[in-house]
């Protein structure tokens, strides 16, 4: 039996070692611990705000390990690390997002329609939406925006509507990359720190666990550290990267609106994409415990989320980003930001009760992008014939959309090339 080793749990290595475990003897490597939601109080931690207890976001990983914050200059990156990876974080939001894919010739119908088979994937919770989530919907309607229902991998019948998603779902309402591992050996806690190659092929992969030093071997390797983790792998196994590192930068406009309730609804609700960004409700937990313009009564305001395709510039070196805007990716966000404040003018708030979040990303990506050469192989000429590359490293393009549908489209074709070959 082929032996397959993954490195990183997340969208891309979950899918590519449940493919492979149905005819490969397959473990999956990963940095972090089995994962946990965040269980404390937000009302009650919310009450120690003003007393400046927190203020750097880094701090956010003492109480909840499976979320990594990263800062440059004026911008915070968000991660996850435990099993699941990132997935664990998201809202849930399944959007196929290709375009950049199908411009260099990948096409992933088959894969996507796969996907939509197998995950719980649904529009129906617009019961659940609140009062306030309705009038926004109907306002970006008036205004012209196609707002729509935002496809969630959900179970909307064990939802408790708590507003948490980002911070793991505590019923797993959501689904997340933890499904697909179950029956599969994780190795948790276990850093990979290189890949030994010698004549083409990629032999051994070095990792830590806590003291200890582990040598594993594979006939087949497959890097998914996501587009934080697999930049410093490749390169630390004398694979070079480029540093075209894209983000999807996050900035949410707000207002002061009393009793609006945004804290408990579903996160991202619906969408409206507009040119190279996407508007949603979300209520910026980030924002509410970190930054001073938010210290508003959390059940008190109104709350809208741009979500930039930024340009592919920026690097990852030792797990820290090199990133900073250009100023084309400042005058997108500008537009948004003019947009956002529309809606929430029309919704009744007072311009002087309108105030912007911290720029954030989640979306870290890009610095192997796949081209058109290797729309077949979905394999970059620079590895060896056993390395392959599975997660958000390999999108060609910044998306501006939420990507991790269309990594597990990408880690199924992936896996279904190495089975065959
Ligand atoms: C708050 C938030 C909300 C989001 N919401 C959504 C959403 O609703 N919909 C959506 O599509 N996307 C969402 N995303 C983004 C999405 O979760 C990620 O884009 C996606 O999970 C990336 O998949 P990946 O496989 O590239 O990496 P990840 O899912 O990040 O997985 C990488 C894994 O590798 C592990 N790892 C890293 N380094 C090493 C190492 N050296 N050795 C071993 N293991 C390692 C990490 O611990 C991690 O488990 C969100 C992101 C954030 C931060």
């Amino acid at each position: 039996m082929k032996k397959v080793i993954v490195i990183g749990s997340g969208a891309g290595g979950a899918m590519a070692a449940h493919m492979l475990a149905k005819t490969c003897d397959v473990t999956v490597l990963e940095a972090g611990k089995a994962f946990e939601p965040f269980s404390l109080p937000m009302d009650k931690l919310a009450m120690f705000r003003k007393t400046g207890v927190y203020f750097d976001e880094r701090l956010i990983q003492l109480l909840f390990p499976a979320m990594r914050i990263d800062r440059e200059a004026d911008m915070v990156m968000v991660y996850g690390r435990g099993v699941g990876g990132t997935t664990t974080l998201a809202t849930g939001n399944a959007i196929r997002a290709d375009e950049g894919l199908k411009q260099i010739g990948v096409n992933l119908d088959e894969e996507f329609a796969q996907l939509y088979n197998e995950l719980p994937i649904t529009t129906d919770h617009q019961r659940y939406w609140t009062k306030i989530t309705k009038q926004t919907f109907g306002v970006m309607q008036e205004l012209g925006m196609d707002p729509q229902p935002m496809p969630k991998l959900l179970r909307p019948n064990s939802c408790k509507v708590c507003g948490h998603c980002s911070m793991g779902c505590p019923t797993r309402a959501k689904w997340d990359a933890r499904e697909l591992l179950e029956g599969i050996n994780v190795m948790t806690g276990c850093k990979v720190t290189r890949i030994d190659i010698g004549d083409g092929k990629a032999k051994r992969v070095h990792a830590r666990k806590g003291l200890q030093h582990l040598t594993l071997e594979a006939d087949v390797i497959i890097v998914a550290a996501g587009g934080y983790g697999t930049p410093d792998i490749l390169r630390a196994s004398g694979i070079d990267c480029q540093p075209t590192l894209f983000v999807d930068p996050v900035l949410c406009v707000a207002a002061r609106m009393d009793n609006a309730r945004q804290d408990h609804q579903l996160l991202m609700p619906f969408v409206s994409k507009r040119h190279r960004y996407i508007i949603s409700p979300y209520m910026d937990w980030l924002s509410f415990f970190f930054n001073r313009k938010w210290y508003k009564p959390m059940d008190g305001m109104v709350s809208l989320m741009i979500k930039l395709a930024d340009e592919e510039q920026g690097d990852v070196r030792n797990g820290h980003m090199e990133k900073k805007l250009t100023a084309m990716d400042r005058l997108h966000l500008q537009r948004g930001v003019d947009e956002c404040r529309d809606v929430l003018l029309r919704m009744g708030a007072k311009p002087e009760d309108l105030f912007l979040g911290t720029l954030n990303a989640g979306h870290p990506g890009g610095m192997l992008p796949l081209t058109e050469a290797e729309a077949e192989t979905l394999h970059a000429p620079q590895l060896p014939d056993n390395l392959y590359v599975c997660d958000a490293t390999i999108l060609p393009k910044a998306l501006g959309l939420p990507p991790m549908l269309t990594i597990m489209a990408l880690a199924k074709r992936i896996a279904k090339i190495i089975a065959e070959r």
